[in-house]
């Protein structure tokens, strides 16, 4: 059982922003509003994620590190369409499989909370404790004991800056949730949670960005899309600051990407790559569900119109943006 766990947190588990990524999408999986994420040498040896959410039933703690179990249930054609982040039931196996784990988590409904370890996929301890609603996860020196996958992580640094842009990513796709990043013990991100998307990018961006924005709201036969573009502040531009949400996941699609960029053109003179974050609703007919679900790379199955009606409706919007 250890052997399997192992193997298969190999194609989980890639480095420290994937226990992050699986940790905050149960996070957000559970109705939190709040989540904090707390990294130190770049989440190698400490990871911490506070939420408030719904906690874990006693219960179920023990069973919730066990591979394919989970308390989602789905097939594979609702993936693009449902809310649920989640989807295999392997993530925390997975994680206990090459990691030093304590998980502390409590239910509105319980009065007492549950302490839980378990290195290696191997239980450690469980008792009960005070504890606030909600669930808290330490991960601790990740890949301890599988020094050959250690060997290909980055830099602390390199490491860091993967989980910087993923929490970015996902306090954008979810500007009601407050997300508040902590590195080496320094707040680097805290977002309001207020809703406002706006708020959200004048918190990772700053006020130059914010301020020269476009708003887009549009529904068409295809798609509706809302949120900003605008050009991005440094002239050595790439794709990096192109932000899409669609069906609230972050996707890479260099359909869509093509389409703003072209449509964008003629306005954006020395830049050649725009800021934007844009949130598109997709009928899930048009999606390709063959992709594997963990690839960022969408396909889409009406590839022309939907080039060209993104290109249209952003033309559109900067030929009559009023300056
Ligand atoms: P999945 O998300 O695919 O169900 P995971 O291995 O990621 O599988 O999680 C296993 C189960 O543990 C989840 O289905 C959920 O019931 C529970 N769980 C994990 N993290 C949390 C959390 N932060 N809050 C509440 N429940 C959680
Ligand atoms: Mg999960």
């Amino acid at each position: 059982q250890e052997t399997i766990d192992k193997i298969a947190a190999g194609e989980v588990i890639e480095r420290p922003s994937s226990v992050v990524k699986e940790l905050v999408e149960n996070s957000i999986d559970a109705g939190a509003t709040a989540v904090t994420v707390e990294i130190k040498e770049g989440g190698i040896s400490l990871i911490r994620i506070t939420d408030n959410g719904s906690g874990i039933e006693k219960e179920q703690v023990s069973l919730a590190f066990l591979r394919h179990s989970t308390s989602k249930i789905r097939s594979v054609e609702d993936l693009l369409s449902v809310s649920s982040l989640g989807f295999r039931g392997e993530a925390l196996s997975s994680i206990s499989a090459v990691a030093q784990v304590e998980l502390i988590t409590k239910t509105v409904s319980d009065i007492t909370g549950i302490r839980y370890v378990i290195e290696g996929s191997i239980e450690k301890e469980k008792e009960e404790i005070g504890a606030p609603d909600g669930t808290t996860f330490l991960v601790k020196n990740l890949f301890y004991n599988t020094p050959a996958r250690k060997k290909f992580l980055k830099t602390p640094q390199t490491e860091a800056g993967y989980i910087s842009a993923l929490v970015e990513r996902l306090a954008l796709s979810h500007p009601d949730i407050s997300f508040k990043l902590i590195v080496n013990n320094q707040t680097k991100l805290h977002t309001s949670g207020n809703s406002n998307p706006k708020d959200v990018i004048y918190q990772i961006y700053g006020r130059d960005i914010t301020s020269s924005l476009i708003e887009l709201n549009a529904k068409t036969d295809l798609f509706e899309v809302s949120g900003f573009i605008g050009k991005p502040v440094i002239s050595r531009g790439n794709r990096n600051f192109e932000n899409y949400f669609i069906n609230e996941r972050y996707i890479k699609s260099s359909l869509i990407a093509k389409s703003i960029e072209d449509a964008y053109k003629n306005f954006l003179m020395q830049h050649q790559y725009p800021f934007c974050v844009l949130y598109f609703t997709f009928d899930g007919k048009l999606l390709d569900v063959n992709v594997h679900p963990t690839k960022m790379e969408l396909r889409f199955s009406e590839n022309e119109g939907i080039y060209q009606t993104l290109y249209d409706c952003i033309h559109e919007k900067l030929l009559h943006r009023d300056h």
